[in-house]
């Protein structure tokens, strides 16, 4: 199959004929030929989108016209959502019922921006009966998307929804492991009915198009979700134009759990938590921080819980960990693994590659116990399915331990006493915190991280911002008393 570029309303190859393969993952063969895009296909996408931006109508238009595209895109989503899965499930390994969740997932992106932006008000200040100040919120103009390959759909209407929303023509730049379920995307625009030029997709090398992107001057706001050193290059770049930027980068996230939490409900998060969507998640539960009195019983009864993960086909409906995105992924993982055997931690659990599983990129679910905080697997984010216990004694150095990364994306919390359970919630150096909870997502909340896990948030009224500027008008409603300036 080939997958082209999608700019101004057609499907065209890149300028330069230059095209890249993409693999499937549970037997990697190769499966796609794929568009590269190059600066010049970029530009291309971005006058169509300026164009769009200038003279179209889709930034006129008011929010609840803008929303009854968005529940049209949407409905356009639900009417797929099967195919959607069974592409996504293809194309990045994940298992077929977890890439179900996730396309539905992204109807419901589509719907939820669609009500943010209708309900949307905007700020007024009122000074006396004299003067009133408005705020009106405009688009800021060519929104460009570098997305990456983890649940690449729903990452990407993520960003595309409040985009979209807020009146922002976009160029969309998907990862280049997982460029298939971005190709459904222009059928689905045009089948609700988005204007010609408000939605465009360049596939291609993150070094060659994502970077064209980031440094083209008409594209004043970029929305990228990757790795933390890829987010340092752009920021970089982005610097030459001043771009407001939203980095939503790595993590490596705490679980804490406290002698007295409910050992069984925090082992139910701690396995959902890291190894769901095959480990290769933003938000990943990838340190586990035990109470020293019940390491033991976590421990044991983790390495129990791991060694039940169903590794297998990713169609398979029986499957609950699929194949890893690519075999240079895959070479990633296992060297961790690899580095958590030198360096002294206990593998309780998977570390290789399952029986009758030839092909692809499986890996059994994977417990590393006694992890200390100078090892590399403690410290480094490793994207797939494996986790490292720590023993902790006491709050202090529970706090302590969870802080001693260079990420703070995410931290998870389990204890049944609630001073304690806020107490940590303040000193946990992460953008998100779950009590007693695994994690669920509420779409309203501001989403991101701090220190090494990115810079801005997403989600509600946090994407509309990041999609608008605020532009502020002063009216005088009654005289206002003559400026005495310059007068005798
Ligand atoms: P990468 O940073 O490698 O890539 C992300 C995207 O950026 C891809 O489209 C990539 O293209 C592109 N890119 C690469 N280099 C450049 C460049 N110089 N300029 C512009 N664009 C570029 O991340 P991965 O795809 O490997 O994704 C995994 C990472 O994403 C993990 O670190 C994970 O934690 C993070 N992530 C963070 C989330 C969050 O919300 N905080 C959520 C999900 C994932 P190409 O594909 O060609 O490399």
């Amino acid at each position: 199959m080939k997958l082209e570029h999608y700019i101004d309303g057609a499907h065209v190859p890149s300028a330069s004929g230059a095209t890249f393969h993409a693999i499937e993952p549970a037997t990697n063969q190769v499966s796609l030929t794929v568009a590269a895009g190059e600066a010049g296909d970029v530009d291309a996408a971005v006058r169509a989108a300026r164009k769009a931006f200038t003279d179209g109508p889709w930034p006129r238009m008011n929010g609840e016209q803008r929303a009854v595209i968005l529940r049209g895109i949407a409905h356009a989503v639900e009417s797929r959502d099967e195919m959607i899965a069974e592409v996504e499930c293809a194309d990045t390994g994940l298992p077929i019922t977890q890439a179900r969740g996730q396309a539905r997932r992204a109807a419901q992106n589509f719907r939820f921006f669609a009500d943010v932006i209708s309900d949307l008000g905007e700020d007024v200040y009122r000074v006396g009966a004299a003067q009133l100040n408005y705020v009106v919120r405009k688009p800021v103009g060519v929104a460009g998307l570098i997305t990456p390959w983890n649940t690449p759909f729903m990452l990407e209407t993520w960003k595309l929804a409040p985009a979209l929303a807020a009146g922002c023509p976009v160029v969309l730049k998907p990862a280049e492991w997982s460029p298939l379920s971005a190709s459904l995307l222009p059928q689905i625009m045009e089948e609700a009915g988005l204007p010609t030029g408000v939605f465009n997709l360049v596939h291609g090398i993150g070094e060659t198009a994502g970077a064209a992107l980031v440094a083209h001057p008409d594209v004043p706001v970029i929305s990228f979700t990757g790795e933390t050193t890829t987010g340092q290059t752009i920021m970089r770049s982005a610097a030459a134009h001043l771009k407001t930027l939203s980095m939503e980068l790595g993590g490596k996230s705490p679980l804490v759990v406290f002698e007295d939490a409910d050992l069984e409900r925090a082992l139910d998060a701690a396995v959902f938590g890291v190894f769901s969507l095959n480990g290769e998640r933003c938000t990943a539960s990838s340190r586990v921080l035990v109470e020293r009195s019940r390491y033991a019983e976590f421990v044991n009864r983790l390495a129990e819980r791991a060694a039940k993960v169903r590794v297998g086909p990713p169609a398979d409906p029986a499957t609950e960990l699929g194949a890893l995105i690519h075999p240079e992924h895959y070479e990633r993982v296992m060297g961790y693994v690899r580095s958590g055997v030198e360096e002294g931690a206990r593998l309780v659990a998977g570390g290789s590659r399952p029986e009758g599983l030839p092909d692809g990129n499986f890996l059994s679910a994977t417990v590393f116990a006694d992890v200390t905080a100078g090892m590399r697997i403690f410290q480094e984010e490793i994207f797939g399915p494996v986790v490292c216990v720590t023993p902790f004694d006491g709050e202090a150095e529970a706090i302590e331990l969870a802080n001693a990364t260079q990420y703070g994306l995410a931290a998870y919390v389990w204890t049944n006493d609630l001073r304690r359970a806020h107490r940590l919630a303040h000193s946990i150096e992460a953008g998100m915190l779950w009590i007693n909870s695994q994690n669920v997502r509420d779409l309203r909340t501001p989403f991101g991280g701090i220190k090494s896990s990115g810079v801005g948030r997403e989600g509600g009224r946090h994407s509309i911002d990041l999609f608008t500027e605020p532009h502020i008008v002063h009216v005088a409603t009654e005289d206002l008393p003559v400026p005495r300036f310059g007068v005798g």
